[in-house]
């Protein structure tokens, strides 16, 4: 049996919350131990440019972004595993987590930042345009569509708001959902109907994404009707896919409170979990603004609390 490595904190997780709790962690002399997961690095690491994370004044790519974290956590005295945790046990103290690889941690606190993932349709040709005219967040890309035409894919609050959003900068949006009703609730249909530059396809989902493959951009969407089978054609600029994230909390089932959707609950202004001492930063706790600057806030938050309670023990 492997030994088991007693710690102050673990992270686990390596999107912005994840490192930015390493960050403060280690600058509070903690000797963070951070597990990487899967994806290390999380969602940043499928976008291109990322133009809305402050401190760079040139455009910047969201590997290399991630890369920097990474290296700043390392820097700093962040022990990083690139593994995976795959048992946890909140239920004995100190805490207990289990990786892939056979590593056994016994830490004072937990912080969760598994992030979440946007859904997607899942389509071959999707893939291709991933980051080069399709995307699944309006916040982060709007602006790259000025004067554009868009498709938003979805009927969610999710498509609904970023359909809105999208009108700030594209010429023109096209919402395409695969039934006659939206799911959004109804203030923000009535602000969807109302807006002129805006227009809502119904019955249709995507058969295709098509583009140039060379550059690579996308130029149109192959739509087929829900209900006669139709095929037709509608020339975009980008597509945002809207059809829901799912937050990466499978491992925290029944361990931790979390909401309908699965998402972990933490208590109001406080990373705390519904367990002294378990935290959990970024998107794996939020829905709403699901942004990299507002995950690596969490993660901060999620280490300053964790530092305190670890004093408080003492
Ligand atoms: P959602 O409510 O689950 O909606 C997903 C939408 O995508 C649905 O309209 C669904 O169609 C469609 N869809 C799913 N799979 C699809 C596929 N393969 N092809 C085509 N369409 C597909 O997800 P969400 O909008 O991201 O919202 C998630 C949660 O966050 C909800 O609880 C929502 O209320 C909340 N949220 C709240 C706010 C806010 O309060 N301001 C903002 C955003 C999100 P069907 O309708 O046919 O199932």
């Amino acid at each position: 049996m492997k030994e088991k490595i007693n710690i102050e904190v673990l992270i686990i997780g390596s999107g912005p919350a994840g490192y930015t709790a390493a960050i403060y962690a280690a600058r509070a002399n903690l000797r963070p131990h951070l597990v990487s997961g899967l994806e290390p690095g999380g969602q940043l690491t499928i976008t291109t440019d990322v133009e809305n994370y402050p401190g760079y004044g040139d455009t910047i790519q969201g590997p290399w972004l991630m890369e920097e974290m990474k290296k700043q956590s390392l820097n700093v005295g962040t022990i990083i595993h690139n593994d995976l945790v795959t048992e946890v046990d909140f239920n004995s103290y100190p805490f207990i987590s289990k990786t892939d690889s056979g590593l056994i941690f016994e830490s004072k606190t937990v912080i969760i930042s598994t992030g979440a993932q946007a859904r997607w349709l899942g389509i071959k040709s999707e893939e291709k345009f991933k980051g080069y005219g399709i995307s699944a967040c309006a916040t982060c890309d709007g602006f790259f569509f000025k004067d554009q035409k868009v498709a938003v894919i979805g009927g969610g609050n999710s498509a609904v708001e970023e359909a809105l959003y999208l009108t700030n900068f594209a010429s023109k949006v096209t919402l395409i959902h695969r039934r006659d009703e939206l799911r959004a609730e109804k203030i923000l249909q009535d602000r969807l109907f109302k807006n002129p530059k805006i227009n809502v396809i119904w019955n249709k989902t995507i058969k295709e994404f098509i583009g140039n493959d060379k550059k690579p951009s996308l130029e149109s969407l192959v739509l087929k009707d829900t209900k006669d089978n139709s095929v037709s054609k509608l020339s975009v600029n980008g597509a945002f896919v809207a059809i829901g994230h799912d937050p990466s909390t499978s491992l925290f089932i029944n361990k931790v409170q979390m909401d309908k959707d699965n998402y972990i609950i933490t208590k109001p202004d406080s990373t705390e979990t519904s367990i002294e001492g378990i935290y959990a930063a970024g998107d794996v706790k939020d829905k709403i603004y699901r942004q990299a600057v507002t995950a690596a806030g969490m993660g901060c938050m999620a280490a300053l609390e964790a530092e305190k309670f670890i004093a408080s023990k003492k």
